[in-house]
């Protein structure tokens, strides 16, 4: 068991991952999002400390109402407390002339936290409302920042207009604009400049708290250094299955 603290304030004890944690993890398209994450962490939450600054009704953390960057920094501890620090993953070089496999292997513990400053914990208390000025359109908006359960639904509503993924974003994430009906707050939105929707997107990235999984690497074969995602996939949950295709790509490829 460990305490942890996760980038709102949000402290309690945790545990490791046990076998009959299986069935959630047998799920090869476990993602960032879907009802699976949130069995994991209820699973493995085993005491709250400090529930601030939430207000959660019976003691119990209801984990669609928690922050995504909460929820990841308290996956991330179970998977640490679970395997240990080191994970290794492979990826493909970004370079189309190369796409030469890259190895990496990562210190789960030195990935950069940011904590929810003052002004966006007060503004969680008070019903996760945040409020920003568009430079173009010099009109105040008020967005929200991700939980548990926009987490599931923004990527339905992606996946039913695939073609339209910033807006959907950004209609999802903002609430209400000054002296724009809610009626027409999804052609307000499609309206903006792009400069304006990437001040927001920026905004919802500066005032939210979480686990930056940006990573630098480096091709061992053209040298490219470039910048991947985390991959969160069932290796990160499962590393032993990793390691069993690592070997058997390895005793595949050596000459017979
Ligand atoms: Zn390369």
């Amino acid at each position: 068991m460990a305490e942890i603290t996760c980038p709102s304030g949000l402290t309690g004890r945790i545990r490791g991952m046990k076998v009959r944690e299986e069935r959630v993890l047998a799920d090869r398209k476990l993602a960032k999002s879907g009802g699976q994450v949130d069995e994991l962490l209820a699973a493995c939450w085993e005491e709250m400390l400090d529930a601030d600054p939430y207000s959660f009704a019976d003691g119990k953390v209801n984990w669609g109402q928690v922050l995504q960057g909460d929820r990841f920094f308290a996956l991330l501890q179970i998977r640490i407390l679970t395997y240990g620090p080191e994970y290794v993953f492979a990826v493909h070089c970004q370079s189309a002339s190369c796409r030469a496999r890259i190895d990496w292997e990562l210190d789960l513990t030195q990935l950069p936290v940011r904590s929810l400053t003052e002004a966006s914990r007060a503004a969680v208390v008070a019903g996760n409302r945040f409020e920003t000025t568009l430079p173009d359109a010099g009109k105040r908006v008020r967005f929200r920042l991700m939980t548990g359960e926009d987490e599931r639904r923004l990527p339905q509503l992606q996946r039913a207009a695939p073609e339209k993924l910033l807006s959907s974003v950004l209609a999802y994430r903002v609430l209400d604009v000054d002296g724009v009906d809610a009626r027409d707050k999804r052609r307000f939105i499609e309206d903006l400049t792009l400069r304006d929707a990437d001040f927001l997107v920026d905004e919802f990235d500066r005032v939210d708290c979480g686990v930056d999984t940006t990573l630098e690497v480096e091709c061992p074969e053209c040298f490219l250094r470039q910048e991947v995602e985390l991959p969160f996939d069932r290796g990160f949950f499962l590393p032993g299955t990793q390691r069993t295709a690592r070997r058997r790509e390895r005793s595949t490829s050596s000459p017979a």
